[in-house]
């Protein structure tokens, strides 16, 4: 499953990277990106608390 950043309302704060450190990182324009294509169903737990956690709702699963 894919998951996507919307950069528009990404403020930098990191709390996805702290939440799924394997799936997010913050670039130095402090707008968090995704790293992976594909997460893996290992991580779609932690990408589960990243997207709780973002206090801009910026993250999201991209539905087919
Ligand atoms: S928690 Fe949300 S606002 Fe903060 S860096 Fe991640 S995506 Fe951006």
């Amino acid at each position: 499953m894919k998951v996507v950043v919307n950069a528009d309302k990404c403020e930098g704060h990191g709390k996805c990277e702290k939440a799924a450190p394997a799936v997010f990182k913050l670039g130095d324009d402090d707008v968090s990106r995704v790293l992976v294509d594909d997460v893996p169903e290992s991580q779609r737990g932690q990408v589960d608390a990243a997207i709780r956690l973002c206090p801009r709702q910026a993250i999201a699963w991209e539905r087919p």
